[in-house]
């Protein structure tokens, strides 16, 4: 198999004939072995029966069906789990990304790029509750986890089919894909490619995940950097508020033993026990990290 597309599909009714239509006449003159694999993402329209109509048409298209909605990620986590192609490009369901750039993307990937991301650079989306979020959380991955991409939120990606089986996807991390296939040591590019407006169904987010968009952040963040030494962050903490409580506690005594002061009713006292605690605490988390990691 030379190609596989794969598209979430959460209640697209309107759109699935339209974008059968358009994949096929894009790919068919390509002259590749290919299948449009879609996740049905639990749609409570007539989504997965249209799917099933064009399967029983078509086998080349294959139908996932999830048992109600898990969300996009999901849906391409199951998608690269049955994918079979050496390229496998991820497209939205709602027809905003126009299958005419498939081509282009291929192309950066015949170049030697194992994953191309594609840049709405003429995103048709509000600008206040989409474009502009989006551009400032952009900027903030980007600085957060050192890749430079303009478009996390592009859905359409090629990327080379050993990348896909070696992400674990899950929540809402599909928006980290460039960010995971960095660390993963993807070599990455990225071309621009058209959007159009939504004609048909309704978009299924607004300004509400910018929040878990942060979370996630952080998770990509640990992960990235820590997730295979933790006791390096946590033992490293642990190690310098522990040693500062000990030095106060150090201090407290050469106090009580040699200037003959009273110590018991000094707030220092409490903090360097605090801080010693913390310190065992800390240094404690990361042993309990790389034991869970092993
Ligand atoms: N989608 C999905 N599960 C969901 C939400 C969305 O499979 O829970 C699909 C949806 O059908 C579409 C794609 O993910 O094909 C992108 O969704 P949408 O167009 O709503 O996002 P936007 O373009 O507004 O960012
Ligand atoms: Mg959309």
């Amino acid at each position: 198999m030379d190609l596989s597309i794969v598209v979430p599909v959460y209640n697209e009714e309107e759109n699935i004939p339209a974008l059968y239509d358009q994949l096929t006449a894009v790919l068919e003159p390509l002259h590749l072995d290919y299948e449009i694999i879609c996740a049905d993402d639990g749609s409570k329209d007539r989504s997965f029966e249209l799917l099933k109509a064009l399967a029983e048409r078509d086998p080349r298209v294959k139908v996932i069906r999830f048992r109600r909605n898990f969300g996009q990620t999901a849906g391409f986590s199951a998608g690269f789990d049955y994918a079979s192609g050496e390229v496998v490009v991820t497209i939205d369901a709602d027809l905003q990304n126009d299958p005419a750039s498939i081509p282009a993307l291929l192309d950066k990937i015949a170049e030697g790029y194992d994953v191309v991301s594609g840049w709405r650079t003429n995103r048709q989306d509000a600008y206040l509750s989409r474009k502009l979020p989006s551009r400032i959380a952009n900027w903030l991955i980007s600085r957060t986890t050192g890749v430079q991409v303009h478009d996390r939120g592009c859905s359409l990606r090629a990327h080379r089919l050993q990348v896909v089986k070696e992400m674990r996807l899950y929540g809402e991390l599909h928006r980290f894909i460039p960010d995971i296939a960095a660390w993963i040591g993807a070599r990455m590019a990225e071309v621009p490619v058209n959007h159009r407006p939504r004609r048909f169904g309704k978009s299924k987010y607004g300004l509400g995940r910018t929040l878990r968009v942060i979370l996630d952040l952080i998770t990509v963040r640990f992960l990235q950097g820590y997730s295979t030494r933790p006791i390096q962050i946590f033992g490293k903490w642990g190690l310098i508020l522990g040693a500062l409580g000990f030095l106060l506690g150090l201090w407290l005594t050469f106090e009580k033993l040699a200037l003959g002061h009273s110590i018991g009713n000094r707030p220092a006292l409490v903090l360097s026990l605090l801080l010693m605690l913390m310190g065992v605490q800390l240094v404690s988390i990361g042993l309990l990290g790389e034991i869970t990691i092993r």
